[in-house]
C-alpha cells in the first residue's frame, strides 16, 4: 500500500494526499528537508496513489496493475530524473542500476547512488541531454495510466541546465505533474522554486524510527531506541546502523579499546586496519557508536543500570570497561573520536588519523590503569 513506506505521516503528507483526492494536486511539487526523512520513498506514493484506478480510504489499492508497476518502479508513466555520471548521458544509460538502488533501500540517500555511480571519478550531474529526455517524456501522451509523474531526484545537481525545465514547469500539458525531491534547495535556481508548491517534510520522530528498525530488522527495543538516538532523524542512517550494530561495531569497538588499554602494538595496528577496512559511512556511523558506548560508561558510573542505553551484552562490556577509565579519560578519547570524525568528513588519510587516535587512546588509559 502507498503510505507503508511513509514512516512519518505528517499533516503536510496527508493534505497532499487529501489534494489528490480532491483533483486539486499541484502540477510542480518540490518536497524538501534535510537528508534521510525519506522524501523520496514519499514521492513514490504520490506518484502511485496518483495512478492507482481504485484508492481506497487515502491509500492505494496495492493491486491494480498501475499499483504493481509502480511498486516495482516500472510503471511507463511515472518517469524517474536523477544525477548521473558523463556530460552526454541521460538517465535511460542508469535506469536498471536506479530501479535496483532504490529497491534495495526505500530511503536511500543521494551520496549513496553518487558513490554507486562514481567510479572512483567526480559524478553527480544532470544533464542537457537529460533535460532534452524529460522534454521528450512531457510533450508524449500517458502510456497505460490517464496522467503522467515525473519524479526529479536531487534537482540541485541541473544547475544551470534547470532553466531548460522552467516552461515546461510553468506550462505542463494537462495532467503532468513533476515531483522534485532535494536535500539543499538552496542550491536550485530561483525560477524553479518560484513555480513550484514547497512542502517541508519534517524530521521523522526518534520513537518512529525505533519502531521501524525494530519491526524490520530483527533488533530489539533496547536496541532500536540507541540506533534511533543515533541516527538524529536520519532513517537511512538508522537502517545502515542497524545492520551494522551486531556484526562490527560491538567487537571491533572491543578490540579498540583491549588493543589500546594493553599497549601490544600489534593488536593496535591490527585494529586499526580493521576500522580503515570500513567504508566512510560506516566509520562515521563507528565513530558514533564509540562516543555514545563511552557516554554510557560515563553513566553508568553514576547512575542505576537501568537508566543506561545499553543491551545486555554491551552491558557487560561497558561494566569492565568502566572499572579501568574515568570521567576524565573518556572525556579525552570522545574529544578524539569526534576528531577523527573531523578528518574522516574532509577525506584525511584515516589509516594515519587512526594510528594517532589509537596511540593517543593508549596514552590516556594507561595513565589512567597506573592511577586505578
Ligand atoms: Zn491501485
Amino acid at each position: 500500500m502507498h503510505t507503508d513506506n511513509i514512516i512519518h505521516k505528517s499533516e503536510a503528507i496527508t493534505d497532499l494526499f487529501e489534494l489528490i483526492n480532491s483533483d486539486r494536486f499541484p502540477h510542480a511539487l518540490l518536497l524538501k528537508g534535510a537528508v534521510g526523512r525519506g522524501k523520496l520513498a514519499i514521492a513514490r506514493s504520490l506518484a502511485q496513489y496518483l495512478v492507482c484506478t481504485d484508492r481506497k480510504d487515502g491509500d492505494s489499492c496495492g493491486k491494480c496493475s498501475h499499483c504493481h508497476k509502480s511498486l516495482k518502479n516500472i510503471h511507463p508513466d511515472i518517469h524517474f530524473s536523477f544525477p548521473i555520471n558523463g556530460a552526454k548521458a541521460t538517465c535511460n544509460d542508469f535506469m536498471n542500476d536506479f530501479r535496483a538502488f532504490i529497491a534495495q533501500n526505500h530511503y536511500a540517500i543521494g551520496s549513496d547512488w553518487i558513490t554507486e555511480i562514481s567510479e572512483g571519478k567526480k559524478a553527480g550531474n544532470m544533464t542537457a541531454a537529460e533535460c532534452n529526455r524529460i522534454s521528450h517524456i512531457v510533450h508524449l501522451k500517458p502510456y497505460e495510466a490517464d496522467k503522467k509523474v515525473i519524479l526529479i531526484w536531487l534537482p540541485e545537481y541541473l544547475g544551470k541546465e534547470g532553466n531548460r525545465l522552467l516552461k515546461m514547469i510553468e506550462e505542463p500539458p494537462e495532467e503532468t505533474y513533476f515531483i522534485f525531491i532535494t536535500d539543499l534547495p538552496d542550491l536550485i535556481l530561483g525560477t524553479i522554486l518560484s513555480r513550484c508548491q514547497i512542502v517541508n517534510i519534517s524530521p521523522i520522530p526518534v520513537a518512529l524510527i525505533a519502531k521501524h528498525v525494530e519491526e524490520n530488522f530483527n533488533l530489539d527495543a533496547e536496541t532500536a531506541a540507541v540506533v534511533a538516538n543515533l541516527s538524529d532523524g536520519n532513517i537511512n542512517e538508522a537502517i545502515g546502523m542497524s545492520n551494522q550494530v551486531e556484526n562490527k561495531f560491538l567487537p571491533t569497538w572491543i578490540a579498540l579499546f583491549k588493543s589500546t588499554y594493553r599497549g601490544h602494538t600489534a593488536d593496535i595496528s591490527k585494529s586499526v586496519s580493521d576500522i580503515n577496512e570500513f567504508s566512510k559511512e560506516e566509520m562515521k556511523t563507528f565513530f558514533k557508536y564509540c562516543t555514545h558506548f563511552l557516554r554510557q560508561c560515563m553513566l553508568l558510573r553514576h547512575l542505576a543500570e537501568d537508566q543506561i542505553q545499553l543491551r545486555k551484552n554491551e552491558m557487560d562490556i561497558a561494566t569492565k570497561m568502566t572499572a579501568v577509565i574515568d570521567d576524565a579519560a573518556i572525556h579525552e578519547i570522545s574529544v578524539m573520536l569526534d576528531q577523527a570524525s573531523y578528518h574522516l568528513e574532509r577525506n584525511a588519510n584515516m589509516k594515519s588519523a587512526l594510528l594517532s587516535t589509537a596511540i593517543k587512546m593508549n596514552h590516556i588509559l594507561r595513565k589512567d590503569a597506573l592511577v586505578a
